[in-house]
């Protein structure tokens, strides 16, 4: 078993039996999947920056896997020094590696990758993804199919930084042309050309989650 390090930090539950959908906080929650690596175009980082402002500016909770590397730390650090409330989860062996981010408002540390993405899964109404390398279409993977199987309908954004998703976007269409998956796994995620459309579609998805 894990320490309880502070009343900030603690450690998740590792159960199968977990509900799929216990959203604990009242506020909307934004679960941010993006690269541990910034990229090499510093476009990258100046939109995950402008991505964590947003989320503070538009009073949204961020939620994101708990290291300060690559694109994870630079949108956390934004969203934070912007007075949003920032969650990590980070897996007890990736502390090091990860460089595990001080400061957050709470930092969740659990035993496992998979515990980890199940409570990103969980702590989060919307997935928004941005550029990333192969744990981000890990974790992009991983929920679009647990949608696939219906195990939950919440929204699943793509952030067309610098055209990055088009690849994805166009593998999963050759998937559906082959054969190997139904024409509306195409419905099950979304993509948006800019993290001002990304905002305001999270604007959009957080007034109708209201009002049902
Ligand atoms: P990357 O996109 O590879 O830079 O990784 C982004 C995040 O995904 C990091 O926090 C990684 O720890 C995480 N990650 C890497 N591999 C996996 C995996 N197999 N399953 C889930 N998450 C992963």
């Amino acid at each position: 078993m894990l320490a309880t390090f502070t009343s900030a930090c603690h450690e998740a539950a590792n159960s199968e039996s977990e509900p799929m959908n216990d959203v604990v906080m009242s506020s909307y929650s934004v679960t941010v999947f993006c690269g541990s690596s910034a990229g090499v175009d510093p476009l990258y980082a100046a939109n995950a920056k402008k991505l964590g402002e947003g989320l503070a500016s538009h009073g949204m909770n961020m939620v994101f896997g708990g290291g300060n590397v690559g694109l994870m730390g630079i949108t956390a650090s934004a969203a934070l020094a912007a007075g949003a409330h920032v969650t990590g989860i980070i897996p007890d062996f990736l502390r090091q590696r990860e460089v595990e981010f001080h400061g957050l408002s709470e930092l969740i540390v659990t035993d496992s990758m998979h515990t980890r993405k199940r409570r990103l899964f969980a702590l989060g109404d919307v997935f928004v993804v941005l550029p990333g390398g192969l744990g981000t279409y890990d974790e992009t993977f991983e929920i679009l199919t647990w949608k696939q199987l219906g195990r939950h309908d919440k929204p699943i954004i793509l952030c067309d930084i610098l055209g990055w998703a088009q690849p994805f976007l166009a593998m999963v269409t050759q998937t559906v042309e082959r054969g190997f998956a139904k024409p509306n796994v195409l419905e099950m995620f979304e993509m948006q050309p800019s993290v001002a459309a990304t905002l305001a579609r999270l604007d959009e998805l957080r007034s109708s989650n209201l009002q049902s």
